[in-house]
C-alpha cells in the first residue's frame, strides 16, 4: 500500500468517526504508512472560536458559523507547518474527521446547501479527499452514545437535529455523486465490524 491518500471521515455527533479515524490509522500505519490524523473544528485560533460557539459560551449568526467553517478549513488545508497539503507532501496520509460535506450537512440545515457548496470550492480545487466515508448511524443510536460518554451537550446533538443533518448528508451525497468519491458504511454496527469494512475499501484504493 505505497499511494498515499486523503481520507475525510463524515457523519452525525456520535456516529464513531473519531473511533474509526483511531483504527484506521492504526491499521495503516501497521501496513507501514505514515499516517496524520486531524479534525474540524481545528485546535488552531478559528477552530477554537467555533468551537466555544458551538458549545454556546460566543453567540454567533449561523452565516457567520459558516464563515467561519470556511476560514478554518482553509487554514486547516493550506497552513504552511500543520496544513493537510503540506503533511501530504511530506508522505503522510492524512485521515480527517470531517471535512467539507459536514458543512454542507450542517449548515445546510439553516441556509442554501448550494451556497455552501460553493463557497467551498475553494477547498475541493485545493484538495479533494480520495475517499469520503460515511458512517451512517441511526440517530436514535448516536443519542444513545452521546447521552452515555459526554457530560454536555453541544448545539447538534438532540434527535430532531441529528435527524436533520443526517437528511441532509444524504442531500448532499446525491448532489455531488459525480464529482466525489463516496463509500457509506453502516455505523450501527460493531465498531470492529466497521473498521473492517472501511480497512477493506481503502485498501483496494
Ligand atoms: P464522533 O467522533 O463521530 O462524535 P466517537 O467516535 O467519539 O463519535 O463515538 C461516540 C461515542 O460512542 C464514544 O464514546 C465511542 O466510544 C462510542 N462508540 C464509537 N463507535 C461505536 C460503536 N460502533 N459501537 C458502540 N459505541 C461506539
Amino acid at each position: 500500500m505505497a499511494k498515499k491518500l486523503f481520507i475525510a471521515l463524515e457523519g452525525i455527533d456520535g456516529s464513531g468517526k473519531s473511533t474509526q479515524a483511531k483504527l484506521l490509522a492504526e491499521k495503516l500505519k501497521a501496513a507501514g504508512q505514515k499516517v496524520y490524523t486531524t479534525f474540524e473544528p481545528t485546535d488552531g485560533m478559528i477552530g477554537t472560536l467555533l468551537r466555544n460557539i458551538l458549545k454556546g459560551t460566543v453567540k454567533a449568526d449561523h452565516r457567520t458559523i459558516a464563515g467561519l467553517f470556511l476560514a478554518d478549513r482553509l487554514d486547516h488545508l493550506l497552513n504552511e507547518e500543520t496544513g493537510i497539503i503540506k503533511k501530504m507532501q511530506d508522505g503522510f496520509t492524512v485521515i480527517t474527521d470531517r471535512y467539507y460535506f459536514s458543512s454542507y450537512a450542517y449548515h445546510a440545515t439553516h441556509m442554501d446547501m448550494d451556497w455552501v457548496i460553493a463557497t467551498n470550492k475553494i477547498c475541493a480545487d485545493a484538495l479533494r479527499p480520495d475517499i469520503n466515508i460515511f458512517i451512517d448511524v441511526s440517530p436514535a443510536i448516536s443519542m444513545q452514545r452521546i447521552n452515555s460518554n459526554r457530560a454536555s451537550a453541544e448545539l447538534f446533538e438532540n434527535l430532531k437535529s441529528l435527524s436533520n443533518v443526517k437528511a441532509k448528508y444524504l442531500e448532499a451525497f446525491e448532489k455531488l455523486k459525480e464529482q466525489e468519491v463516496i463509500f457509506t458504511t453502516n455505523g450501527d454496527r460493531a465498531a470492529e465490524d466497521i473498521a473492517a469494512d472501511i480497512y477493506a475499501r481503502i485498501a483496494a484504493i
